[in-house]
């Protein structure tokens, strides 16, 4: 599976089990797998923020945590032209 969650058409929540539709984009970084700048991305739906936010908060990898909207809009903003990320 190399699809991007966030640009799929209906992008759903990441928690196990919740088929709810994401609003929020978790931007983490495992320091033991990825270099600084990589984004490895959860989807969250209202319900499930404050958990997946938790889980990778206690581990020290949350990065950021911005709306589905914003996220897409850096995305296309940054115009990094790189398209090997994932
Ligand atoms: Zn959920």
């Amino acid at each position: 599976m190399s699809t991007d969650p966030v640009s799929a058409d209906f992008p759903i929540c990441s928690a196990k089990g919740c088929r709810a539709a994401a609003v929020w984009v978790l931007a983490w970084n495992n320091p033991k797998l990825h270099t600084p700048e990589r984004r490895k991305t959860w989807l969250a739906c209202e319900e499930h923020r404050e958990h997946l936010s938790k889980f990778l908060g206690v581990r020290g990898f949350l990065k950021d945590v911005v709306t589905l909207g914003e996220w897409e809009g850096r995305a296309s903003g940054e115009g990094r032209g790189s398209a090997a990320d994932g």
